[in-house]
């Protein structure tokens, strides 16, 4: 079940038309805590998986539990964990490849020194519902024996929702600097600055990832620059992202943090990091989609 994102405090069209070219269509994921099904969209439930499929598991010689004193663990496969399942039914606005109809995402729960991203490294499987179907299923994942709980979500339902954004820092320089001067002015005048009102910083499904380290878009080996095609990130909406749904107080409300003090507990609990997110990009130029991450906190 979608949400409803509040209308935007101003309409940029007619208040700062530069930014129309760069409006992105996004799909905000809303996780909150919840008992989904394998046949359901879900943040951190079960996945919708062949039982004669090996469940996926990660034996990076390099990854380690920061909470564990920072050792290697090894040198036994660490089973993945499931972190995201899409249906096609429930995001709309994402293009699968043809013959499938379900997104799944998931990662070894552990830190990895890939890249100098000190993160957990996401794989992809794109899948036909009915094939799954057609045979008998997996009835239980295999628990990581060695995880990091930063990075394994608690089972959350999700809320696709169609909105609009606007990138935060992906813009040429001199129109970011401009954005940062009506930025300013709009926090004096509606109370909410451009980058509350128009960027988001929580899990979902296209749009622009929401950097809080200088953008490092990454190109493919063909040449062309990835695109983004999903982020999991560690807050989960307010102030202006806050759905309607989710408001107890009256009027806009621009300053409402979800669920005032127990924000935490609503969603899938994750720090990662601190604050932090993992960027999920793909080239549809190439066979196979590849795709790559970015994490960043
Ligand atoms: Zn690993
Ligand atoms: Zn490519």
């Amino acid at each position: 079940m979608s949400l409803t994102v509040p209308s935007a405090p101003v309409d940029i069209a007619e208040h700062f038309p530069s930014l129309v070219p760069y409006a992105r269509a996004v799909t905000l994921l809303y996780p909150r805590i919840g008992n989904p099904g394998r046949e359901d969209s879900s943040l951190g439930g079960p996945l919708l998986w062949p039982a004669d499929e090996t469940w996926p598991t990660c034996a990076a010689t390099d990854h380690y539990n920061p909470a564990r004193d920072c050792a290697v663990v090894g040198p036994v496969p660490v089973a993945m964990a499931p972190v995201l399942q899409l249906f096609r039914r429930d995001v709309p606005a994402l293009a699968f490849p043809p013959g499938t109809d379900v997104l799944q995402v998931l990662w070894c729960p552990l830190v990895h020194s890939e890249h100098d991203q000190w993160s957990p490294v996401p794989v992809l499987r794109w899948r036909s519902t009915v094939e799954v179907l057609a045979e008998p299923l997996l009835e239980q994942a295999t628990p990581p024996y060695e995880f990091d709980d930063d990075y394994v979500p608690q089972p959350c339902v999700v809320h696709p929702t169609g909105t609009v954004e606007y990138p935060n820092w992906d813009l040429p320089a001199e129109l970011l600097e401009r954005v940062g001067e009506w930025s300013a002015e709009l926090e004096e005048t509606v109370g909410i600055s451009y980058f509350d009102a128009f960027t988001t910083q929580q899990s979902k499904v296209g749009g622009y990832p929401g950097w809080m380290q200088e953008p490092d878009w990454p190109d493919c080996a063909c040449g062309i620059p990835m695109e983004h095609l999903l982020t999991i990130s560690a807050s989960e909406s307010c102030g202006r992202w806050l759905p309607v749904e989710e408001r107890t107080r009256p009027g806009s409300g621009w300053e409402v943090r979800a669920h005032g003090e127990h924000e935490e507990e609503d969603s899938h609990g994750m720090a990662m990091g601190d604050c932090g997110g993992v960027y999920v990009f793909l080239c549809r130029s190439c066979p196979g989609w590849p795709s790559v991450h970015r994490y960043d906190c």
